[in-house]
């Protein structure tokens, strides 16, 4: 295997979540090591990488971030690679947008799954259309890679988006659990896994 997971595949233009004319990320973060093709991909096959706040922004392309436009993005067949999960703190819950996981939705009840961006050579984004968890996740020889994106500054940057995130969290979670969505979904993903479990490795 040449190519690297953690890596985006060189090249790849093809029409991802981002609007190619909004401003590029502030920071280039860390690119991949090449410990990273070895590993497969293992951090992207476990969760999402963590949007902050102006990854959100540059995907709703200048539009206000509010229950119509998050709902149009998070519904959006092409674009919609997103997923809202909350983290338990002393404080409460606090909610952020993540990369969604392969054949779930934007309600973010797998704890665990496999990022929708990634493709079977690696990331299909760019270093730049990358999530901040993902640009600044440190990759390292000896697998303990380390995320320079803490929990603290992830959920002090989503503080002021809490009541908008929160509200559409509950309301689609209560939707997507009466109407059996979640269960199809985990139906899906155990499809899907036993599809990958007979593939030629
Ligand atoms: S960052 Fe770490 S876990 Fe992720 S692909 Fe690279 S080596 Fe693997
Ligand atoms: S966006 Fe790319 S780097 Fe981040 S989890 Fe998904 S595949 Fe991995």
């Amino acid at each position: 295997m040449t190519e690297r997971y953690h890596a985006h595949r060189e090249g790849y233009n093809a029409a991802g979540p981002f609007d190619k004319s909004q401003p590029a990320a502030p920071e280039p973060g860390y690119p991949p090591g090449e410990e990273c093709a070895q590993c497969g991909g293992r951090c992207c096959k476990e969760h999402g990488c963590v949007l902050a706040p102006e990854d959100l922004l540059r995907a709703l392309a200048g539009k206000e971030p509010d229950e119509e436009s998050l709902l149009a993005l998070f519904q959006d067949e092409k674009k919609g690679w997103y997923a809202i999960e909350y983290l338990s703190t002393p404080q409460g819950a606090c909610f952020y947008v993540r990369m969604r996981h392969k054949c779930y939705t934007f309600i973010g009840v797998d704890a665990m799954g496999e990022c929708v961006a990634l493709g079977t050579g690696g990331c299909l984004l760019s270093m730049e259309e990358r999530p901040r968890g993902g640009r600044m996740l440190k990759s390292s020889p000896d697998r303990r890679c380390v995320q320079h994106y803490t929990a603290e500054q992830m959920c002090a940057d989503w503080q002021p988006y809490q009541e908008l995130l929160g509200r559409i969290y509950r309301d689609w979670h209560a939707r997507m659990t009466d109407d059996g969505t979640f269960d199809r979904c985990d139906e899906a993903y155990f499809a899907w896994l036993r599809e990958k479990r007979t593939e030629p490795q």
